[in-house]
């Protein structure tokens, strides 16, 4: 396979400079990079091919040699290009650190990397959850710095090599006979250091900020809901995707319902009277000051539950609402008038006949 000359795999002339190298190198890596142009051979090519004209090319020593003996000439030094994209990026990864503008400083990976989640949490009352509810929020963030887009330097400043490793990212160090290689303690092995940092962020490329939203929380939201904001939490590394704010709900006690699940609980107090003779009472519906009438059915028994159907809580995923279920408190009067206690003794009267017809009944069955 007969190789292309390496000047017009770049499309540059045979004097270009270290700037136009880049430059021309710069626009064929971004163009057939294979994030942008996955499986196809022919870009895969054309990046490779590029890859290797631009690290011959930007080689003094390499340059000399294939400018005067070509491609056989640099064959004969054992050159042999590169191997894969792998072999490419850690060759150029402070080539394509700096095209793409996104540093490797921290944690030493130039790996993307999705950004973290941040959790909020959010306390609504149960008329809140019942209604849904648009809820501004505030929080703090680690945003990209805007200054230096992230990259810590200084506008128009660049990374300088670390003169400890000299760019190596580790130094070596003689322990007797041994030779130890650690990772350079000045740039934590990134090879690379910040001298001029930006003021804005000092350096670490980003910046705390706060951040308000407006969250809309749907109807029938209940505590331990989630409501997920995809893209609003911290930014991501290497250009990885920024995490996702996820807001945890809280819902408060209500002073009267209960709530399970959909459906609510209360209880109210009715007299005993009210219990025998049957009534209609009007009791509180939850979400504003509706009220709904009930119906007591006459002989209603203390503890007794009546439930009023679709008054409960509205559902998250459904288009239905559960049910309002009433227990009923039975109140025994502490005082009576004058004329409520002659009633009520006259009522009394008609029980102790009651019981004792059915007493003597009673009685006759057992001596039978
Ligand atoms: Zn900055
Ligand atoms: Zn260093």
């Amino acid at each position: 396979m007969s190789k292309r000359d390496y000047y017009e795999v770049l499309g540059v002339s045979r004097d270009a400079g270290d700037g136009d190298l880049k430059k021309a190198y710069r626009k064929l890596a971004m163009k057939y990079h294979p994030d942008r142009n996955q499986g196809d051979g022919e870009a895969e090519e054309r990046f490779k091919e590029a890859a290797e004209a631009y690290e011959v090319l930007r080689n003094g020593e390499k340059r000399q040699i294939y400018d005067r003996f070509g491609h056989e000439g640099l064959e004969g030094t054992g050159f042999k290009g590169f191997s894969g994209f792998d072999d490419i990026f850690s060759s150029f990864g402070d080539v394509f650190e700096e095209f793409f503008g996104f540093g490797t400083r921290r944690g030493g990976s130039s790996r993307v990397r999705q950004g973290n989640s941040l959790r909020y949490d959010l306390e609504l009352t149960l008329e809140d959850a019942f209604h849904g509810k648009e809820e501004e929020i505030q929080f703090q963030k680690i945003a990209s710095c805007e200054t230096c887009h992230g990259s810590g330097l200084t506008p128009g400043t660049e990374l300088q090599n670390c003169s400890t490793c000299q760019g190596q990212g580790q130094v070596v160090r003689s322990q007797g006979f041994f030779q130890i290689s650690t990772t350079c303690p000045t740039c934590h092995g990134e090879g690379r250091i910040i001298t001029d940092p930006c003021n804005e962020c000092h350096g670490r490329g980003s910046v705390q900020v706060d951040k308000t939203i407006t969250l809309k929380v749907p109807a029938g939201v209940d505590t331990g809901s989630q409501l997920r904001l995809q893209g609003e939490g911290e930014p991501g590394e290497h250009g990885g995707p920024s995490g996702d704010l996820i807001v945890v709900i809280h819902v408060g006690e209500h002073g009267f319902f209960n709530r399970e699940g959909d459906h609510l609980l209360c209880e109210i107090p009715i007299s005993f009277v009210q219990a025998t003779l049957g009534d209609s009472v009007t009791i509180p519906i939850l979400g504003g000051d509706e009220t709904k009438d009930l119906r007591i059915p006459k002989g209603t028994q203390p503890g007794e539950i009546l439930a009023l159907n679709g008054y409960g809580m509205p559902n998250l995923h459904r288009n239905k609402k559960g049910d309002l279920y009433i227990k009923i408190n039975i109140k025994i009067p502490k005082t009576l008038s004058h004329q409520q206690r002659e009633l009520l003794e006259a009522f009394k009267e008609t029980e102790e006949l009651k019981k004792s017809k059915k007493g003597n009944h009673f009685w006759q069955k057992i001596k039978q």
